[in-house]
């Protein structure tokens, strides 16, 4: 696992993302997609915060919103000591080489004019990051090997590729300005199973080698434990738990927390774990249900659950959980 130290290297507060879906007329107010809404953490350096949820619950948007690939509506995002928030967008291009991405569909993220190489090169080129071509080579044979591509892939194009290899492009590509956090927006689960157990072993090595830090987004809480030293639970764009690794796999505070872990597959059927099935669809962010967001799905919802939003509160050691069932 990682070497996570104390100060945070990412320090989110109170962040909101909302879409304007329809301007209210005649008096009507603005409605929202409140997306993400409201969450703190923070991500030590080299460290991995997983977050997990089902989908459409704000993980994604809530990474973008971070980076500012997306701008957010509120809140505030401390990285490496500087307010993320309030860079203007010369500050922000240049800050953001020690913040990049990984995207799910490594298909659709790497362009297919480009060859291998060019995609490795590029962000060197925007940053002006070397004063010779020889320089710039060396730097992605040194990128190539560190991610296992060979060598005689870079003058070819990333279609000619399967899936993995391609996130092997991309991965190369997010580390070339070496930042010190990448957000990894679902980067194995367009992947095999098989596939998926060789990308992650090749993030964990990384991470051992360059002391980067994930934000690791997926909705497979398996993927998840394997590499995350925290974990945050979201739903409909709020943090409902969160905790270091083995308390939320070991003791889940949260009843939805609890419902996902339930329905984690097994390898020994006779195990006398219960499933705890969700009634219900997620309900739509544009419409939030009052009080405890999960109020709606909830097996032990109560009157008070409707009207009273429960905060995040301490649980347990460095465990948050925000659920009126739950003490301190
Ligand atoms: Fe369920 Fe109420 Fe806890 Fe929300 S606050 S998770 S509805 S028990």
């Amino acid at each position: 696992m990682s070497n996570a130290q104390n100060a945070p290297l990412l320090e989110v507060q109170g962040l909101k993302k909302w879409f304007l879906v329809k301007k209210g007329h005649f008096g009507r107010p603005d409605r929202y997609v409140k997306a993400v809404n409201g969450v703190d953490f923070t991500v030590g350096a080299g460290e991995t915060l997983g977050v997990v949820g089902e989908s459409g619950c704000g993980k994604s948007t809530m990474g973008r919103s971070v980076m500012r690939l997306i701008e957010p509506t509120a809140g505030t995002v401390r990285f490496d000591g500087v307010d993320f928030t309030a860079l203007s967008p010369q500050e922000l291009r240049k800050r953001r080489a020690d913040m990049q991405i990984i995207f799910q569909d490594p298909f659709a993220s790497l362009d297919p004019r480009m060859t291998v190489g060019d995609i490795i090169g590029e962000p060197m080129d925007i940053q002006k990051l070397h004063a010779s071509r020889a320089e710039r080579e060396e730097h992605i044979l040194d990128l190539c090997q560190l991610v296992g591509l060979d060598h005689d892939y870079l003058k070819r194009y990333a279609h000619e590729f399967s899936g993995g290899q391609r996130q092997r492009i991309g991965i190369a590509r997010a580390l070339a300005l070496s930042p010190k956090l990448i957000v990894c927006d679902e980067p194995v689960s367009a992947l095999d199973v098989s596939i998926q157990a060789q990308v992650i072993n090749l993030m964990e090595e990384i991470q051992q080698k360059r002391g980067v830090a994930y934000i690791f987004i997926s909705h497979d809480l398996s993927v998840v434990k394997y590499i995350s030293d925290k974990v945050a639970v979201m739903y409909l764009g709020k943090i409902v738990e969160i905790a270091p690794k083995n308390r939320l796999y070991d003791v889940a505070a949260h009843p939805y927390t609890q419902a996902l872990m339930s329905a984690i597959p097994i390898a020994d059927p006779d195990h006398g774990r219960r499933r705890i099935r969700l009634e219900g669809d997620l309900p739509s962010p544009m419409n939030l249900p009052t009080g405890c967001c999960f109020h709606t799905r909830c097996p032990y919802a109560t009157e008070r659950c409707a009207q009273e939003e429960p905060e995040l509160k301490l649980v347990g050691e460095n465990h948050y959980c925000a659920c009126h069932l739950t003490v301190g």
